[in-house]
């Protein structure tokens, strides 16, 4: 499979300042060396704690935000070195589902408006084939024509979330960065949203970036899965590999708290506990990051920093698997 999205290096610091002067007084490493690719028509799945930096990376590769060093390619092209008019094309092909859904559509627009915004603003089409087009949108997320006449207040938070996903469809992006997206929905509407999520992809062949907290539902929507810790990948590979498997001793605790369905396997399985708390990115601890919570831990890791290698057909940062 060749890389819709390469990141290379990527870093993205944000300075605190303190003081009358305002004076830089360090960084929150919130992206800290990350590479990666997301390969054309695959799921990527991103995991990790809260804060530990996958949404920020999102954002850089949304080009909401710019990163501190580093690269992204998009099919080849150097995002970073593009001009203004390169840009607007560019954000075209990437968009974005976030886990509220009534944050994202404004209050004050139709259904009809706010997803035929994008067409108005970008495309020059006539009236009838906006129409046309909203109404084969609107019947590809599951909801009828009446809907379009209706406000986000009047819908569910189902409802709401496929029209996201409509609007993030209607200009036929390349990519979907998904934050969240089932988090904020009941647990029977989580499922069939995500089926819908699959469905899509598999009919128009996209390719996803689906970042959650949740660890079932990524297990469920990801062909490969990234497990992020403290603002750097710890592991990345196959999801049905790593969740089976899994090789760094973050990824080992982390997926060992995976609800299992069956009571029989649930009881045979251990969960792992991690002592301590995620560290600050602003004085991340030396060597490898996970190192004060980690029962492997020894001297190397306290020292020096390892790299993402090549392990069991995966890469895992870790220097007990080197
Ligand atoms: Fe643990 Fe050392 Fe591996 Fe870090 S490098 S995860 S401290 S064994």
């Amino acid at each position: 499979m060749s890389a819709l999205v390469s990141v290379v290096n990527l870093k993205k610091y944000f300075p605190l300042k303190s003081g009358m002067l305002d004076r830089v007084a360090g960084y929150v490493r919130a992206v800290d060396d990350v590479t990666l690719d997301i390969d054309k028509g695959e799921t990527l799945g991103l995991v990790g704690e809260s804060g530990s930096g996958k949404t920020t990376l999102a954002r850089c590769i949304l080009k909401l935000i710019d990163p501190t060093a580093g690269e992204i390619f998009f099919e080849g092209a150097n995002m970073t070195k593009l001009d203004e008019a390169a840009i607007r094309e560019f954000r075209r092909h990437i968009q974005a589902v976030f886990q509220n859904p009534f944050q994202s559509l404004d209050p004050r627009w139709s259904i009809a408006d706010i997803i035929s915004e994008p067409l108005r603003t970008h495309m020059r089409m006539a009236d009838k084939e906006i129409d046309d087009q909203i109404a084969r949108l609107m019947s590809f997320v599951g909801l009828g024509e009446e809907q379009l006449y209706k406000y986000p207040h009047e819908l569910s938070g189902g409802q709401a979330q496929r029209v996201a996903m409509a609007r993030a469809l209607v200009l036929s992006p390349k990519l979907v960065i998904l934050d969240e997206p089932t988090s904020a929905l009941d647990v029977s509407v989580q499922a069939q949203m995500l089926n819908l999520l699959a469905d899509i992809k598999k009919k128009i062949g996209l390719t996803y970036l689906f970042i959650s907290h949740d660890l079932s539902v990524v297990r469920y929507i990801s062909d490969r899965v990234a497990i992020f810790y403290a603002g750097s990948v710890a592991e990345i590979g196959d999801s049905a590999e790593v969740f089976t498997k899994p090789l760094h001793p973050y990824s080992q605790a982390l997926l060992s708290q995976v609800p299992i369905p069956d009571p029989k396997i649930a009881r045979s399985k251990k969960k792992i506990l991690i002592k301590g708390e995620i560290p600050s990115l602003v004085s991340l601890p030396s060597g490898c990051r996970f190192h004060p919570r980690c029962p492997y831990v020894k001297e190397k890791c306290v020292r020096d920093e390892p790299q993402l290698a090549n392990v069991e057909n995966r890469m895992v940062k870790c220097w007990l698997c080197q």
